[in-house]
C-alpha cells in the first residue's frame, strides 16, 4: 500500500490510473476508521481494481473550532486497517497541502444549505463540497463511495457531481450499526458511559416513527411523540427531527406510502452531536 502526502506525487502516481485500471474507486474519509468506513472500503474493493482511500480532517467543514480540535485522530491504526483491507493507495495530505493559501472560492447548494445540516452547521457543506471537489479532481476516480449515514451530504455530493460535470459514479453504502443500533461514527468514542447507553435511542426513535407513519399516523403526531419519548429518556437534546421527501431531499409535512422518504435526526448527547436517518422505501 502506497501512502502519499503531496498533491504532486499523487498526480504523477495516478497519471495513467484511469486507463491502466478498469475501475478506480475513491473512498474519502476523515480517519478514526470504524466499521462504517470498512463497509465503504469493502464495497470499493468488490467493485474496483484500484482503490484509493483518503484521510484528511478537513478544517473548513467544521463550523465549531472545538469539534475540529477534538476530532479523533488514529492515523497509525487507520493505516494498518487500510493495508489489511488491501487498499492500494492512501492520500493523507497536510492542511497546508490542501489549502496553501486562503480560499478564494465557495460553493453553495441551493435548498440543501437551508435545511437540517445546512441550517444548523453554516458553512459545513461549502467545506464538504470543496474538499470532495478537490479529491475528485485530483484522483479522477470512476466511482466514489459515501455512506448513507450522512444522507444530506450524499445529496450535496450528487449535486456537486452533476453541477460541475464530474465524470464519476456516486455509490451510496448503507449505514453500519453497532449491535444495539447506534450508527458507527468517529464521534462515538467521545460519548461518556451514560451517554453511550442512551445513544441507541436515536435509532430506536427513528424506527418507531417509521412504523407509526406506516400505520397511518399523521407526521405531526408521530413527530411529537418521538420528540417526547427522546426528551423523556433524558440526556438527549434534540436539534432536529424531520421528514424528508426523496430524491429531492426537501422537508415534508406529509408522508405518502407510495413515495420515498427519509427520517433524519440530529441530537446532542453530553455535548457530542450525533446524526442518523432511516430511508422509508415506497410500499408499492
Ligand atoms: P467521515 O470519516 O466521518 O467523514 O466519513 C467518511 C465516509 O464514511 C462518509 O461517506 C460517511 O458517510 C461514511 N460513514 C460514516 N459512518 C458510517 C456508517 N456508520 N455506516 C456507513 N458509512 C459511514
Amino acid at each position: 500500500m502506497k501512502t502519499v502526502q503531496e498533491i504532486k506525487v499523487l498526480k504523477s502516481a495516478l497519471s495513467n490510473a484511469r486507463s491502466a485500471f478498469s475501475r478506480v474507486g475513491l473512498v474519502p474519509t476523515m480517519g478514526a476508521l470504524h466499521r462504517g468506513h470498512l463497509a465503504l472500503i469493502q464495497a470499493a474493493k468488490s467493485q474496483c481494481d484500484f482503490v484509493i482511500a483518503s484521510i484528511f480532517v478537513n478544517p473548513i467543514q467544521f463550523n465549531q473550532p472545538s469539534d475540529f480540535e477534538n476530532y479523533p485522530q488514529t492515523l497509525e491504526d487507520d493505516l494498518k486497517v487500510l493495508e489489511g483491507q488491501g487498499v492500494d493507495m492512501v492520500f493523507m495530505p497536510s492542511i497546508k497541502e490542501m489549502y496553501p493559501s486562503s480560499l478564494g472560492v465557495s460553493l453553495s447548494f441551493s435548498h440543501l444549505e437551508k435545511i437540517l445540516e445546512g441550517k444548523f452547521r453554516p458553512g459545513h457543506f461549502n467545506g464538504v463540497g470543496i474538499v470532495v471537489a478537490k479529491l475528485l479532481h485530483l484522483v479522477d476516480p470512476h466511482v466514489a463511495f459515501f455512506g448513507q449515514k450522512d444522507l444530506q451530504q450524499v445529496h450535496v455530493i450528487k449535486a456537486l457531481v452533476v453541477g460541475l460535470s464530474f465524470d464519476v459514479e456516486v455509490e451510496v453504502v448503507p449505514t453500519v450499526r453497532e449491535d444495539d443500533g447506534l450508527a458507527f461514527s468517529s464521534r462515538n468514542i467521545r460519548l461518556g458511559k451514560v451517554e453511550r447507553e442512551k445513544a441507541p435511542h436515536l435509532y430506536e426513535a427513528l424506527v418507531q416513527a417509521e412504523q407509526d407513519l406506516k400505520t397511518g399516523q399523521p407526521w405531526s403526531h408521530v413527530k411529537n411523540s418521538c420528540r417526547k419519548s427522546l426528551e423523556n429518556s433524558g440526556l438527549v437534546e434534540l436539534e432536529y427531527l424531520a421528514l424528508v421527501r426523496l430524491p429531492e431531499f426537501r422537508l415534508s409535512e406529509k408522508y405518502e406510502a407510495n413515495s420515498e422518504f427519509a427520517l433524519c435526526i440530529a441530537a446532542y448527547l453530553g455535548g457530542v452531536r450525533l446524526i442518523d436517518n432511516v430511508i422509508i422505501r415506497p410500499t408499492s
